[in-house]
């Protein structure tokens, strides 16, 4: 796997800061776990480093199809969207959907619907970078299907002890027009309910979505009584490592204990401990 260099690693490290300190500022002012991943993913997707929004993977085509999904552990409601194509932040669109619908998933929402529910609208091209077009190019000229990951999540709990989780992603570079993988997938990708645990994931969606990844999380918790930390392992090593998949996931549970696992080579991701903000690069 090619080395990170020093300088790459500071831009991944400030876009995390973004994040983080987006999340925490809603959660800080009193705000409701909902809005606080919310936030933190809109950081991701705004910045061209991550595989969300703006910067996101491309498909075959080099056209940006959009995933997202939100799931309310307080509530048990969830929103998602697939395919994309005009909301800037995909994330808040999966909110909506959630929040002003009384439906779930939509796929390839229109820009006439972004823009009713008050939400910003971008061209299609606003989501192309250089380099995600090299990226493209290089995958498709050498046939690997290395180094494809990226998708961006974040899981939070609220002063009321609510939980939520939230994931955003173009995909897997190179994907096939129309190909969804887990992150709209409510148990899949994304999972959150009160009690339990808040999690969102990043892989090889198909994997995912076979081993319903964040809900398994979620029933050895509810169903066995194991505690996040043994649920995670478990899961990730029967439903991944087990089965020859790579990818990795962040979640949190009632009690505000944080558990960041993979078994990809790297996973960024940044929380608060007792000793300040831990950032894993
Ligand atoms: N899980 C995403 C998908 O399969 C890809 C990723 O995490 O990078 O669509």
């Amino acid at each position: 796997m090619q080395e990170l260099s020093a300088e790459s690693r500071a831009d991944f490290e400030r876009g995390l800061t973004l994040a983080y300190e987006a999340g925490s500022g809603v959660l800080a002012s009193g705000g409701n776990a909902v809005d606080a991943v919310c936030a933190a993913v809109e950081q991701l997707e705004n910045h061209p480093l991550f595989n969300a929004g703006h910067g996101a993977a491309l498909t075959a085509d080099g056209r940006a199809e959009l995933d997202s999904s939100v799931m309310d552990g307080a509530t048990g409601l969830a929103g998602a969207i697939a395919a994309s194509k005009h909301a800037k932040n995909p994330v808040f669109l999966a909110r909506s959907v959630m929040q002003r619908s009384a439906h779930l998933l939509l796929v390839d929402p229109s820009a006439d619907l972004v823009a009713s529910w008050d939400l910003e609208t971008v061209s299609p091209d606003y989501f192309v970078t250089g380099a995600r077009l090299e990226q493209l190019a290089r995958i498709r000229a050498l046939e690997v299907p290395a180094a494809r990951h990226g998708t961006v999540g974040a899981v939070a709990r609220d002063s009321r002890g609510s939980i939520a989780a939230a994931t955003s992603t173009g995909g897997m570079a190179n994907q096939h027009e129309g190909r969804v993988g887990d992150s709209p997938i409510i148990g899949a990708g994304t999972y959150a309910r009160d009690g339990l645990a808040a999690v969102s994931c990043t892989g090889e969606g198909e994997a995912f979505i076979r081993g319903v990844v964040a809900y398994d999380i979620a029933a050895r918790m509810r169903y066995l009584g194991s505690g996040l930390g043994e649920a995670v392992t478990t899961t990730v090593e029967t439903e991944l490592t087990a089965k020859g998949a790579s990818g990795g996931l962040v979640a949190v549970d009632s009690d505000g204990r944080v558990v960041v696992a993979h078994n990809s080579p790297t996973m960024f991701a940044a929380f608060a401990n007792e000793n300040g903000i831990v950032m894993l690069t």
